[in-house]
């Protein structure tokens, strides 16, 4: 029996919810699919012409653990420059997934409590479960806000840390810049560690993206190049915070994930001296014809940023309402993947137009039972 041989840490979490739902959309032929969280469009040119150069130049080995100088020096300076914290380090990991991962393993104790907003990126959960952490979930449900009366009452004796993500998935939710600075002064006053989780930060359509490390110097950042630069098979991405906080995550990182794919290094350094604001304003249309086309029917709660929407199963739970979907041959995800609730479904309108005037059409006519 292998059985036996499964540690017992990973039987604290399951794969099922996301699984039966690619299960059903296995046996849909061609289907509409508003399902999937990464960009309709590929890696610019510019960046793909960089990593066959660096193939073809013999950057294949190994790259330095912390990332190679070419990006890393350059996300330093960005860095240094934006904040002007003095203890801000970076170091670059295998996405945004590796940089999470780190995070928790360097900081997370057996016994420590995560406090995650639900709806919540589907790994935070299960992340900090691995660790041997306990999640405590705060639910953000109807408009998608972080409670900060609810943050201030969750924070006990064991919190460790608070896992922030603005714009977030599933919701597509940006925080407010007030709420983003009240948070990051609570995380300050009760010395628990802020991580917010910033990759979908260039998809904001209403108004400048804020981190919290504005507000508070030992806010540690995760982000990457999967989304913006449409890289998620690249893996690549990039932690910054504390010194020591970061030094610990490159040590875990020589003895897990060794480093980030090098060729994938040099091509990121030419990706972030791109300019994407044609790509972000296809986007923001997407997001105007998503709301446009369904606000009648669909209660959606500031849809403001990342590429998804989260809105209300018109009726019965989420996974009754998906099930009707992918009968009409359109696929979505009902919100139990990320929550504790089973009442709301993800859109992502990474898709063509066109898929998403089809995924719109069918969306219309299912709203009533
Ligand atoms: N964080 C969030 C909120 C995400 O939505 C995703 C990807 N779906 C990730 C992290 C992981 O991204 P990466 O490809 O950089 O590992």
């Amino acid at each position: 029996m292998t059985d036996s041989w499964i540690a017992q840490r990973t039987r604290s979490f399951d794969s099922s919810g996301i699984r039966k739902v690619f299960e059903l959309a296995g046996s849909m032929e061609s289907p509409i699919n508003l399902s999937i969280g990464q960009p309709d469009y590929d890696v610019p040119e510019p960046a793909r012409a960089a990593c066959i150069e660096a193939i073809e130049a013999g950057k294949n080995s190994y790259a330095l653990t912390q990332g190679m100088p070419v990006l890393r020096e350059k996300l330093q300076a960005r860095l240094d420059q934006q904040y002007g914290h003095a203890d801000r380090r970076v170091f670059v990991s295998s996405g945004t997934s590796g940089g999470l991962v780190l995070a928790l393993l360097s900081m997370v104790n057996p016994g420590d409590e995560v406090i995650i907003f639900d709806p919540y990126f589907v790994m935070y959960e299960s992340l900090t479960r691995l660790v041997g952490g306990v999640p405590v979930l705060i639910s953000t449900y109807p408009d998608f806000q972080i409670p900060l009366d609810k943050v201030a009452k969750a924070i006990t004796d064991k919190t460790k840390l608070i896992l922030v993500n603005s714009p977030a998935n599933p919701t597509g939710t940006v925080a407010s810049t007030e709420v983003l600075q009240s948070l990051a002064q609570l995380a300050q006053q009760h010395n628990v560690a802020l991580v917010s989780d910033e990759i979908y930060s260039q998809f904001c359509f209403d108004g400048p993206f804020v981190s919290p490390a504005e507000f508070n110097e030992r806010t540690i950042v995760i982000d990457g190049f999967s989304k913006n630069y449409a890289m998620t098979g690249w893996r690549l991405g990039f932690v910054h915070g504390p010194a020591e906080i970061i030094d610990t995550m490159i040590k875990v990182q020589q003895y897990t994930f060794v480093c980030a794919p090098q060729p994938a290094q040099w091509a990121g350094a030419v990706a972030i001296d791109l300019d994407i604001q044609q790509q972000i304003e296809a986007y923001r249309k997407k997001r105007d014809m998503i709301v446009a086309g369904l606000s009648d029917l669909y209660e959606i709660a500031n849809p403001n940023g990342a590429f998804y929407v989260f809105p209300k199963a018109p009726w019965g739970t989420a996974t009754e309402f998906v099930k009707t979907a992918i009968e009409h041959n359109l696929l979505v995800i009902p919100g139990n993947v990320f929550s504790r609730q089973d009442t709301h479904f993800r859109i992502s309108y990474a898709a063509s137009d066109e898929v998403l005037q089809r995924g719109i059409e069918v969306l219309r006519k299912i709203a009533r039972r």
